[in-house]
């Protein structure tokens, strides 16, 4: 098997059928066998019975791992990274606003250049708000400031990589799975190439403000320890403003014989001590918290039906 094609779906059965017929058109007499690989990841539509039927028409090899319930994009892709076959892995939306024809050039690149091992495509020019792209500008600064690992800014889950690769990645087993991350992590030779998402084909998009928010969160947390040691030093640096602050008080008194008038001093101080405390408190629970789910070894993802070629027969 020359290409398995990763595909995380969650609510997705307007588009399942529409995606695999665009890719048996891009593929059409590309000369290598290739299989599907759908992750349903507990869709709540009839996502699974689209996907049944495309398991069992004939068109191409096709794989479906079914979850439990939503277990997310990212475990979606663990899972199907354990299913495929391929010499060649791609990750690609099941909605169509990443053309397969680009996982055509990919596998091209990655043929043509040994020296490669991952080729990732990134939005060139994304239709988005004025203020998502705001954060999202923050977010990769933050984030490649702090931690150790480089992220390319707009760099998408769209990839194909060598088999190697999946490899890699499948031997990190960490609970929160940030794939922006664990990408860089693993290291490899990147070819980035430009692409333009297309409108998605049906459906909405499944990540809200919040759920981006919280994924940017899991992706700094993961991939640095400099939140924490910031907790030191707001703790130093408020003790030494204290301390300054200390001694101007007692010039004052000891030289000129003021009485500090000290009822806004004191509450504005400890408003600001109190809300540095928490801050620093819940920074640290954000790592405790992790430490905690991570102990508990639950595993990515819970598949409660796999279809491979054999359950065909
Ligand atoms: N997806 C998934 N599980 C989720 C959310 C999304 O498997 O919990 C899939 C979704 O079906 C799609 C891909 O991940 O194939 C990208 O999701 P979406 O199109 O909503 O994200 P966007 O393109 O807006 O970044
Ligand atoms: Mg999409």
């Amino acid at each position: 098997m020359k290409l398995s094609l990763v595909v995380p779906c969650y609510n997705e059965a307007e588009n399942v059928a529409a995606f695999q017929s665009a890719v048996l058109n891009a593929f059409a007499g590309c000369g290598y066998d290739y299989e599907i690989v759908y992750v349903n990841d507990g869709s709540r539509d009839g996502t699974m019975a689209a996907l049944r039927k495309l398991h069992a028409a004939q068109d191409c090899p096709v794989k479906v791992v079914s979850f439990t319930r939503n277990f997310g994009k990212e475990s979606g892709i663990y899972a199907g990274l354990q299913q495929a076959a391929g010499d060649y892995i791609s990750v690609i939306d099941a909605d169509l606003q990443q053309r397969p024809e680009i996982v055509r050039d990919m596998v091209k690149i990655l043929d043509e250049q040994p020296a490669y091992d991952i080729v990732a495509a990134y939005q060139d020019r994304r239709g988005e708000g004025k203020v998502l792209t705001f954060f999202k500008t923050c977010f990769y600064s933050l984030i490649n400031k702090m931690s150790t690992v480089k992220l390319r800014a707009n760099a998408s889950d769209f990839r194909t990589f060598r088999r190697c690769v999946a490899e890699s990645i499948l031997s990190l087993g960490e609970y929160h799975r940030f794939s922006k991350g664990i990408f860089a992590w693993v290291g490899y030779e990147t070819c980035f190439i430009p692409y333009t998402a297309c409108e998605r084909a049906a459906g909405t998009t499944k990540w809200s403000f919040r759920k981006l928010l919280n994924y940017a969160i899991d992706g700094i947390i993961g991939f640095s320890t400099a939140p924490l040691r910031l907790a030191t030093y707001l703790g130093f640096l408020s003790a030494f403003s204290a301390l300054i602050y200390l001694i101007l008080v007692i010039i004052q008194k000891l030289a000129c014989g003021i009485d500090v008038p000290g009822y806004a001093t004191i509450i504005v101080l400890i408003l600001f001590l109190g809300g540095m405390q928490l801050f620093c408190t819940g920074l640290i629970g954000e790592y405790v918290g992790r430490a905690f789910e991570q102990s508990k070894k639950r595993p990515i993802y819970l598949a409660k039906e796999i279809l491979t070629y054999e359950s065909k027969k």
